[in-house]
């Protein structure tokens, strides 16, 4: 078993990184990718939606569908003065290739790309399906992407066992961390309307803001209900805050609140809501608030994907991951109700949506090593694991 050349995932990631694909564009980065896959004999089918571009690529044909999936959108870069060099124009310096996208995730997917290549080279007859699904908009709505695919795929009787996504989950070393699941995200957005007036006449007034904070102090103090040990516990943010007219005699009539929770299960969005309208009841007679979920909750069973890719980092670095479901949401939460087991691992995360992003040269390598041996333990055998 051969595994892929560092040199071959260098030049999809570099090639990948000089295009600048802010979400939701791809700017021809799933042509590359289509390309190098039907290359290696995959049949390719661009799914796209809207303005959004989507690739399901698949070789070999029945159960298991085992799915590498990814995105090929980026974040903005950001003011260039933050960057030492264009951030779309790949540079290679102390062991790093730099450039907005290297660790989220075109270097991933990259490594995805040409480990699977390597394993069909090897297993051109392998059981059961490979299968990528390519999205880009991951780091957008999310709406026309993984989604709308996988809603396809289920219509057609399809669903996958097995899927890998390639996001930078790693801490310090690619597969010291695996993810195996993530929390959910819920935000909100509270307006209090009070009346306004002249500060030196508070009787005549109702300070909307008075009322808004005290909200927020009751919210900051909530109790935090108990979660799924295995994840962090509820977490809750104020992200933004409105009010005032800019004049310091003025009482303000309305006053916003933006904020959001992370939340392990088996808690849900109908309770943090109903918990919120109690608290706004409580300290302002005239509210109102919308709500935007973010994603649901989830958590991946162990079953033959986590022991393969254990084993597989195992053999490779001589340690087993550490299991986080920590983070913020990833499209697996799109792809979890198909029942797939998933888990994700990619890169360090440590420079994702910064000024001079970077992946390290020894994790591209590393990870094309690790996503060949885990396609070698799940298809490599005649007969596929149950
Ligand atoms: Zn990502």
């Amino acid at each position: 078993m051969t595994h892929p050349a560092l040199e071959s995932i260098l030049a999809l990631a570099r090639a990948l990184i000089s295009r600048a694909s802010i979400t939701p564009a791809d700017a021809g980065c799933q042509d590359l990718v289509g390309e190098r896959l039907a290359a290696h004999g995959f049949e390719l089918e661009p799914m796209p939606f809207g303005k959004v571009s989507n690739l399901w690529a698949t070789h070999g044909d029945g159960s298991p569908v085992m799915v590498f999936a990814g995105h090929t959108d980026i974040v903005p870069p950001g003011p260039r003065e933050a960057w030492h060099g264009d951030p779309f124009t790949p540079l290679i310096r102390g062991g790093r290739l730099f450039g907005r996208g290297a660790a989220d995730m075109k270097g991933g997917l990259a490594a995805m790309v040409e480990a699977a290549c390597s394993f069909v080279r090897a297993h051109p007859e392998h059981p059961g399906t490979l299968a990528f699904l390519v999205t880009s908009d991951e780091e957008g709505t999310a709406r026309d992407g993984t989604r709308r695919v996988v809603e396809t795929l289920l219509e057609r009787g399809l669903s996958p066992a097995y899927c890998l996504l390639g996001e930078p989950s790693s801490a310090t070393r690619a597969g010291d961390e695996i993810r195996i699941g993530r929390r959910g995200s819920l935000s909100g957005r509270i307006t209090v309307t009070g009346t306004q007036g002249h500060v030196a006449y508070p009787d005549r007034a109702d300070n909307a803001l008075h009322r808004l904070l005290a909200v927020l102090a009751d919210l900051l103090a909530m109790h935090r209900p108990e979660g799924d040990p295995a994840f962090p516990p509820l977490a809750f943010q104020v992200a933004n805050l409105e009010a005032g007219t800019g004049a310091a005699n003025v009482i303000p009539g309305r006053a916003t609140a933006q904020f959001n929770f992370r939340y392990p299960p088996p808690l849900d969005p109908g309770l943090l809501r109903c918990r919120v309208e109690t608290i706004c009841a409580r300290h302002a007679p005239r509210y109102t608030l919308t709500w935007d979920e973010g994603g649901r909750p989830f958590l991946s069973p162990p079953g033959a994907l986590r022991a393969a890719l254990r084993a597989a980092i195992k053999a490779t670095t001589g340690a087993y991951p550490r299991l986080s479901t920590g983070g913020g949401t990833s499209d697996g939460r799109f792809i979890a109700p198909t029942g797939a087991e998933i888990i994700e691992l990619g890169p360090v995360r440590d420079s994702i949506h910064q000024a001079n992003e970077w992946v390290s040269l020894h994790d591209l390598a590393l990870l094309g090593r690790l996503y060949t041996d885990l396609l070698e333990r799940l298809l490599g055998t005649t007969t596929p694991p149950g």
